[in-house]
C-alpha cells in the first residue's frame, strides 16, 4: 500500500473528522473460514463484521474471558462496588465505537451529569513533596518558572497554538500530513522549541493526562488523543461497566469463541492457515483461509510464526513499546474528600502517579462507599510490581496519604492489576516513539501472506477502545474485499 495513503485508506477523513469505516456488507467475494485471534474489541469487532458478511469465523482467546484489555473489575470489593482496571471513557469523537454502542443499544452517560459523579471539587496536586490545593483555579507550581508562565495556564500558553495548528491542519483535511508533521519529535521537545522552561515542561508531563510519564513518546500520540477530546461535546461511559461493550459482542457471537484456548504458534501457508492452540494441556490445530491477528506485539513476538515474517514487521514486534501500568484500587467507607470540596483526583510526581475515583459512574448499588485508585505508569509501575500484594497496598495507602490526608481513617482493603506481568498483554497499551507512526505504523498494518493484522496497536488511535475497534473493521475489510 502506498505509504502516504494508508490513513485515509483505513478511515474516511471528513474535514478532519474520521467517520466509521465502511462496514463490510458490500462486495463480498468468497466465503471464507477467518480465525481471529483474540477476544479483545478489535478482536470482537472483526468477527462481528465478518459473520455480518456471511464468513465462518472461529475466535480464539487465551483467557476465559472476552474484553481484553477492557475489564471491569467486580470482585474484591464490598458487593456492588466495581472499578474498571482497564479503558474508562470515550468521547463524541469515537465514531467506531458508536456505531456497536448504538447498534447494540447499550446505555452510556455523560461523566459531568451530576447523578454520576459529584459536580465541581478541586483535583488537588502533589509536586515536589508540598500537597497543593488550587485556589480560585490557581495553582502555586512549585518550580522555576519564567514570570510570564507564572501567569496564566502553561497548557494554554504552550499546548494550545499546536493544537490550533491541529484544528486548521483538521479543518483543511490535512490533519495525517499535521500528525506526520509532528512525529519526529516528543511533545516536551515541541514546547521547549517554542520557549518553555524546564519547570513548564515538568508540569505538562506529570499534571497532563496525554503526556506519557517518560515523556518519550511521539508529539503526534501525545496530541492525537486531545484532538479527540476538544472537539467533542462531552465525555461518557457505560453505567453497566465497560464490559458491557464487549460482552454485548460475546453474547452475540457465541460459540463461535473458544476460550481458554492459546494461540502457541502459526503456519501462514501460501493456500492456507493453521493455528496450533494449546487447551487445557492439549494442543489442536485449526486451519482457516486467513487469520485475523489482534494479539498485542508484546505478547506476539514469543510466538511461532512460519513461514517467518518479514525482517522489518519482526522488528517492529519485538520493538514496538508497551506502557507498564499498575492500577491499585483502594475502598474507602464514603468518600470523604467531597467535604472537603475535592473531587477525589489527583495529579502528584509521587511513585503512585495520578489518582481517580471509582466506580466512574454511580449505580446507586455501592452505597456510600467509593474507591480511591491510583494509576502508575513507567518506572513507577516496574517497582511496585516488585512488592508483594500486601506491600504495594500498604505503600499505596502511605502514598495515597499525602494525598488525601484522612484516607487510613476510611480505608477498608484493596486489589491491584499490573498490565506488564499479565501474560496475555504484557504492557498497558503501545506507544509511539518519535518518528514510528511515519516510519512504523503503514508496516503494522501491511498484511503478510494470510495474516491480517489488527488491535489498537495497528491504529492511528492507538491506545484506545476506539483505535480496536477501528482496526477490527478495517481487517475485516481487508479480507471481505479478496
Ligand atoms: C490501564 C488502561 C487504561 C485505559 N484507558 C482507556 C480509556 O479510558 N479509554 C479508551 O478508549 N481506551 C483505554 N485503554 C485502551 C483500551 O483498553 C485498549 O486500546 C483496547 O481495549 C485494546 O483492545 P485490543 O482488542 O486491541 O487488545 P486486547 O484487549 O488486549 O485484546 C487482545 C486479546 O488477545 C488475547 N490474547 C493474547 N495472547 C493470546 C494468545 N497467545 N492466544 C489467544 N489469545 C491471546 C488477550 O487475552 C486479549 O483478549 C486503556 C487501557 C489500559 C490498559
Amino acid at each position: 500500500m502506498n505509504r502516504k495513503n494508508f490513513l485515509k485508506n483505513s478511515t474516511i477523513a471528513t474535514a478532519g473528522l474520521l467517520l466509521p469505516i465502511a462496514v463490510v456488507a458490500s462486495g463480498q467475494r468468497t466465503k471464507k473460514k477467518v480465525i481471529v485471534l483474540g477476544a479483545g474489541l478489535a478482536g470482537l469487532t472483526a468477527a462481528w463484521e465478518l459473520v455480518q458478511a456471511g464468513h465462518e469465523v472461529i475466535v480464539i482467546e487465551a483467557r476465559n474471558r472476552s474484553g481484553g484489555r477492557v475489564l471491569t473489575l467486580r470482585e474484591g470489593f464490598t458487593s456492588g462496588l466495581t472499578a474498571e482496571a482497564g479503558a474508562m471513557s470515550f468521547n463524541d469523537n469515537y465514531f467506531n465505537l458508536f456505531r456497536y454502542v448504538k447498534l447494540f443499544n447499550i446505555p452510556y452517560e455523560s461523566l459531568k451529569s451530576p447523578a454520576i459523579r459529584s459536580p465541581g471539587g478541586n483535583t488537588v496536586y502533589h509536586l515536589r513533596g508540598k500537597r497543593i490545593v488550587p485556589d480560585n483555579g490557581k495553582i502555586n507550581w512549585p518550580y522555576e518558572l519564567k514570570p510570564e508562565e507564572r501567569e496564566g495556564s502553561i497548557t494554554n500558553k504552550y499546548i494550545q497554538p499546536l493544537l490550533d495548528g491541529m484544528h486548521d491542519a483538521a479543518i483543511s483535511n490535512s490533519l495525517f500530513d499535521w500528525a506526520r508533521s509532528i512525529d519526529n519529535k516528543t511533545l516536551l521537545q515541541l514546547v521547549a522549541e517554542n520557549g518553555a522552561s524546564a519547570g513548564a515542561q515538568e508540569i505538562i508531563r506529570v499534571t497532563t493526562w496525554y503526556c506519557d510519564r517518560q515523556g518519550k513518546a511521539s508529539a503526534a500520540w501525545n496530541l492525537l488523543p486531545v484532538l479527540q477530546s476538544i472537539r467533542s461535546k462531552d465525555v461518557y461511559s457505560f453505567p453497566g461497566g465497560v464490559d458491557s461493550l464487549s460482552t454485548a459482542f460475546t453474547i452475540r457471537l457465541g460459540e463461535r469463541i473458544r476460550f481458554n484456548a492459546e494461540v502457541v504458534s502459526i503456519k501462514n501457508a501460501s493456500n492456507r492457515v493453521e493455528v496450533i492452540v494449546n487447551r487445557a494441556g492439549k494442543q489442536e490445530s485449526i486451519i482457516g483461509d486467513r487469520i485475523v491477528c489482534t494479539i498485542p506485539f508484546s505478547v506476539l513476538q514469543n510466538i511461532n510464526i512460519t513461514p517467518s515474517l518479514s525482517a522489518f514487521k519482526k522488528e517492529i514486534i519485538s520493538g514496538l513499546y508497551y506502557t507498564p501500568t499498575t492500577r491499585v484500587f483502594l475502598e474507602v467507607k464514603k468518600s470523604f474528600w467531597e467535604s472537603n470540596g475535592e473531587n477525589g483526583s489527583a495529579m502528584t510526581d509521587l511513585p503512585i502517579g495520578q489518582v481517580q475515583k471509582h466506580p466512574m459512574i454511580k449505580t446507586g448499588r455501592e452505597g456510600e462507599r467509593a474507591i480511591l485508585e491510583s494509576h502508575a505508569r513507567g518506572q513507577d509501575a516496574l517497582q511496585l510490581d516488585k512488592m508483594s500484594n500486601d506491600d504495594r497496598l500498604k505503600f499505596t495507602l502511605e502514598q495515597m496519604s499525602k494525598v488525601h490526608p484522612d484516607v487510613s481513617d476510611y480505608y477498608e482493603g484493596g486489589i491491584s492489576k499490573s498490565w506488564q506481568l499479565d501474560p496475555y498483554s504484557l504492557g498497558a497499551y503501545s506507544l509511539f516513539l518519535p518518528g514510528q507512526i511515519n516510519k512504523w505504523l503503514p508496516e503494522i498494518i501491511r498484511p503478510e501472506g494470510r495474516i491480517h493484522f489488527a488491535g489498537e496497536h495497528t491504529s492511528i488511535y492507538s491506545g484506545s477502545m476506539e483505535g480496536a475497534i477501528e482496526s477490527g473493521a478495517r481487517a475485516a475489510k481487508e479480507i471481505n474485499e479478496i
